[in-house]
């Protein structure tokens, strides 16, 4: 049957990449099909059931500036919020919120139906219809052809999935999901490069059957902070703590033991795993003089009494697992509801993707999630939001849009998937950008929320809400600029006083606000800004106190910017370029670099051989204007 409609944007999968590819093309006017395996997995959490933490809260923020759902969600949906870095200086403090895994999913699900322009239907894809190297459309398990101007692809870890516990494996896509593996042979015979990578998950435990009484427990904290920008704490769910526990000498031994039998080491799985999740047995073989590890006990949700021992991902033999989970403190008893296991799935070289993650062979297929190499919620649903603005951008024939690293962590993840590639299951860190300073979670929507909303991503209320902060924040930074002081006056004395600091001389209250120890807290508690909003003062003193290095930064950005967005045409012959190592010639063959930009973060790049390329990237394009 052909599917009476055509479509501008049809995603496959509806995941964290695939919900998200999905909102943002019809947010902005794409005639859009979200088509996924199942309805009542839309926005599933795979493994752990939290949102955010260290790089990835960023992402969170970033996502939600440009009108995405998994801000809302979460605060829709959070059981425990924590700020993480707390004591480190903004830049690096992140959100992470536990969240109820039903919660989250209807969440999502009340989003995606409720968002006019799109469609969901229920079947899995089994193949890609394509013409001269273009995509026209999908073809379902029962036989459906769906048409389309633009697919984007969101299968996560279900292509060609294996799962394995022990000696014991079986196709899957994650448990209890079967995996699509008639359209991973599809995928495997068109020009793309493809791996296989691995990640894994820990067994889940019956809560009412764990000794709580003399385990630590962690609350959330208070106040307690929100994901989105448009989040209230009014919106959370109940909230409730987690608890933390160790294992022992006797559960490492129990490893040891059950390892001959453990996939990872029989060689039975030889994709490789999330480097900074590793499985329990990974840690006890690579750290064999710790004589302990943390585990996290997490509840799944407020409906349920099952918990997620983070810390404890791994595909030992069941009867290992359920030995090592009783040898842990307070699991004596517990009862092993689901085993942990890992899975082994397909995924394509991101390199082979332009930045607008339009893949380079086939035009009109855009690819984002699991499927590029990356790990984790965060990382896939930023991909899904450009993804899914580009192939509806480029169903309407506009240009692509994707942010600079300068700009966003998206930026930055983007670039360095589709210039660098990888090897390992990708996830975000603060210390994979260049520019921290400026990309904090906190002014995410200062950076991006205007663009958003000129991309037609940011509806009325995200707009309003966002214009009225902006203001309230540059008239918090007025306010600080107004207040002056001689030495000794009262002001001078309510400051000193709430603060703590000595004051000698006449100032600024804009000045004063730059000292290591003035925080927003101590600024309200002397009462001298009167009518100021606490979370605007707040946003002004980081703004304030950050000033100076982000204009150094921009400075440097500005500086390089112009040599960086040369354009390096698609055909250049790198093997013509004279004095450029063969190493080299052959790296940009391989990752074809879209701009200087990215040609100067491959590996082993030097500023000479980058001067050559951009000095051949002028004549050529020179040239072509010539002809
Ligand atoms: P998914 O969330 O997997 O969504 C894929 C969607 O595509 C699903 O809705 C599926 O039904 C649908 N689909 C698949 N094939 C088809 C088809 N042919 N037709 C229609 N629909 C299709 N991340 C971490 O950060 N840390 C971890 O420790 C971690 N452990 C994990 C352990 C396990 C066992 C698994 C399975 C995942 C783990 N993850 C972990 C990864 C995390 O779940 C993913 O990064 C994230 O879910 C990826 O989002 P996605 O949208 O790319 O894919």
């Amino acid at each position: 049957m052909i599917y009476p409609q055509k479509y501008d944007v049809v995603v496959v999968g509806g995941g964290h990449a695939g919900t998200e590819a999905a909102l943002a093309a019809a947010r902005v006017g794409a005639k859009t099909m979200l088509l996924t395996q199942s309805v009542e997995t839309l926005g599933q959490m795979s493994c752990n059931p939290a949102i955010g933490g260290i790089g990835k809260s960023h992402l969170v923020r970033e996502i939600d500036a440009l009108g995405g759902a998994m801000g809302v969600a979460t605060d829709q949906a959070g059981i425990q919020f924590r700020v993480l870095n707390a004591r480190k200086g903004p830049a690096v403090q992140a959100i992470r919120a536990q969240a109820d895994r039903v919660l989250y999913r209807n969440a999502i699900r009340t989003i995606v139906e409720s968002q006019p322009g799109l469609q969901i239907l229920q079947d899995t894809v089994v193949d890609l219809n394509i013409e001269n190297d273009t995509v026209i459309g999908v073809v379902t398990s029962i036989g459906v052809v769906v048409r389309a101007s633009t697919v984007v692809l969101t299968t996560g870890t279900f292509l060609g999935g294996r799962i394995f516990i022990g000696r014991e494996n079986k196709s899957g896509g994650r448990a209890g999901d079967p995996a699509s593996n008639r359209l991973a042979d599809k995928l495997r015979a068109l020009p793309f490069r493809v791996d296989r990578l691995k990640t894994g998950t820990p067994p889940r435990i019956d809560g009412s059957t764990v000794d709580f009484d003399n385990l630590e427990s962690q609350p959330g904290d208070l106040p307690c902070p929100v994901m989105s920008f448009l989040g209230d704490v009014d919106m959370h769910p109940k909230q409730v703590p987690c608890h933390i526990t160790y294992t022992n000498e006797r559960t490492h031994e129990i490893i040891r033991a059950g390892i001959k039998d453990s996939p990872m080491f029989t060689g039975d799985i030889e994709g490789v795993g999330p480097r900074y999740c590793p499985s329990i047995e990974d840690k006890v073989v690579r750290f064999a003089d710790r004589d302990h590890h943390q585990i996290f006990i997490e509840p799944e949700g407020l409906q349920t009494t099952e918990l997620y021992p983070n810390g404890l991902s791994t595909s030992l033999p069941f009867d290992v697992q359920i030995e090592a989970v009783h040898s842990i403190a307070g699991f004596e008893d517990a009862h092993v509801t689901r085993p942990g296991y890992a899975i082994e799935y397909d995924f394509f070289d991101p390199r082979d993707l332009k930045l607008s993650l339009e893949t380079r062979n086939v035009e009109g297929l855009f690819f984002a999630g699991q499927i590029n190499g990356t790990t984790g919620y965060e990382e896939a649903a930023a991909q899904g939001l450009i993804a899914g603005l580009n192939a509806a951008r480029k169903a309407s024939d506009q240009a692509a849009w994707w942010p600079e690293r300068h700009e966003a962590y998206i930026g930055v993840l983007l670039d360095d998937l589709t210039t660098l590639g990888t090897r390992e299951p990708y996830r975000m860190f603060t210390s994979r950008a260049e520019y921290r300073l400026r990309l904090r979670q906190d002014n995410a929507d200062m950076r991006l929320t205007e663009k958003g909303r000129e991309l037609d991503l940011v509806d009325d209320v995200r707009w309003n809400a966002f214009t009225d902060r902006r203001e309230a924040v540059s008239h918090a930074i007025e306010q600080l600029r107004a207040v002056k002081w001689t030495a000794g006056d009262a002001l001078a004395t309510a400051l000193s006083q709430a603060t703590g600091e000595q004051i000698n001389r006449d100032d600024t209250l804009i000045n004063f606000v730059k000292r290591p120890g003035v925080t927003p807290e101590a600024i309200m508690r002397a009462k001298v800004l009167p009518e100021i909003k606490p979370s605007a003062l707040e946003q002004a003193i980081v703004e304030v106190k950050y000033a100076g290095y982000i204009k150094r930064q921009d400075e440097d950005i500005a500086r390089t910017s112009s040599q960086e967005k040369l354009v390096i045409p698609n055909g250049l012959d790198y093997d013509s370029i004279d004095g450029l190592s063969n190493e080299l010639k052959q790296k940009l063959t391989d990752t074809r670099p879209d701009s200087i930009a990215n040609a100067a973060r491959i590996p082993g790049m030097t500023p000479a051989a980058l001067s050559l390329v951009a000095v051949h990237t002028k004549r050529e394009n020179g040239l072509r204007k010539l002809a």
